[in-house]
């Protein structure tokens, strides 16, 4: 049997059974957006790490690499966010072909810096490996979150609204509009720069977090449409996702009628958007996004509501016909 016969999420569990017996300090392990571990002292430490490997996560022609540092940092402080966290110390591990200029690296850790400075993270350590054929970036991040604040994929209740913030979509039309150069539209350069360098939700999470009236919280990686089943599978609950609310971000509904799809396609299935998506009962869910919005300067629409286990998983479309949510969201195998 291959990896790739497993399947992304299958063989995360698999291997979870074979290390996931956990010290007692560990809070949350393997199977959200990051790890959760009780220190001691009046915040909780956060650790989650990803990469971003040449031919997969970008080509090294379309993708300068000061964006390609800021994009590495950005994606994990995502994952720091989606906990309620702040972000705090990161390690890079850097595996490189001995053929790679060095004002390329130089300057993909400016990129990194640039990102790193505004979110007040130290890059602490790291690593440099050779690599036989292109170049594999990895990034570990800290973070911490205080006691009481930490938030995670379970938690969520039927019952409650589904919350995201921000917009749908953009990352998606920008890969499109990347792959086909000839085409400009107004809204094309915002679209492209959210998909090579998405903007994590730092300020958005600790707003939620502080706020104490969310009771679930995952970030937008693979796609709406994919990751709120992993919330729901988390938190043992069902899902109606209203497709008519989903906010799409300027240009998609554009990118979506020259590409052939439905607007809500890209901004469920799309993937990469970072944005974050959280859960809480009906009179406070509307607070809460009054509160995104004042404090981060972000909006934030209601986009579904949390069912019974029992009663499944739907979207309802605009035409007022429910089809089963099938959560073909991104994954790796
Ligand atoms: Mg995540």
């Amino acid at each position: 049997m291959w990896v790739e016969d497993v399947g992304e999420f299958p063989l995360i569990a698999r291997l979870a059974a074979i290390v996931g017996r956990a010290r007692p300090d560990v809070l949350v392990g393997i199977g959200d957006d990051a790890a959760a571990l009780d220190l001691g002292g009046d915040a909780l430490v956060l650790l989650t790490v990803d990469s971003q490997v040449e031919g997969i996560h970008f080509v090294r022609h379309r993708i300068g690499p000061r964006l390609l540092g800021r994009r590495l940092l950005a994606v994990n402080a995502s994952d720091i966010a989606a906990m309620g966290g702040e972000p705090t110390h990161a390690l890079v591990s850097l595996v490189l072909p001995p053929g790679l200029e060095l004002e390329w690296i130089e300057e993909l850790y400016e990129g990194l810096r640039a990102e790193a400075d505004p979110l007040g993270v130290s890059v602490v350590g790291g690593n440099v490996a050779r690599s036989g054929d292109g170049v594999v970036l990895d990034l570990t991040l800290a973070g911490r979150v205080p006691r009481g604040e930490l938030l995670t994929r379970a938690g969520a209740r039927p019952g409650d609204r589904l919350l995201v913030t921000g917009t749908l979509g953009g990352a998606a039309a920008g890969l499109w509009l990347s792959g086909h150069p000839g085409i400009r539209i107004p809204e094309g350069e915002a679209l492209l720069a959210r998909h090579l360098a998405p903007t994590p939700r730092v300020r958005e999470g600790r707003v939620i977090a502080t706020s104490r009236l969310a009771r679930a919280l995952i970030d937008l990686s693979d796609g709406l449409g994919g990751d709120v089943v992993h919330l729901c599978d988390r938190s043992g609950v069902g899902v109606r996702v209203y497709v008519e609310n989903l906010p799409l971000a300027p240009g998609v509904a554009h990118v979506a009628e020259l590409s052939g799809r439905a607007p809500w396609e890209l901004a469920l299935y799309g993937g990469e958007d970072f944005e974050l998506l959280c859960t809480a009962p009906p009179p406070a869910a509307e607070a809460l996004a009054e509160r995104v919005s004042a404090e981060a300067g972000t909006p934030a629409s209601v986009v579904g509501e949390v069912l019974p286990a029992a009663a499944g998983r739907w979207l309802l479309l605009p035409d007022g016909r429910e089809v089963p949510l099938t959560g073909k969201g991104f994954t790796h195998f």
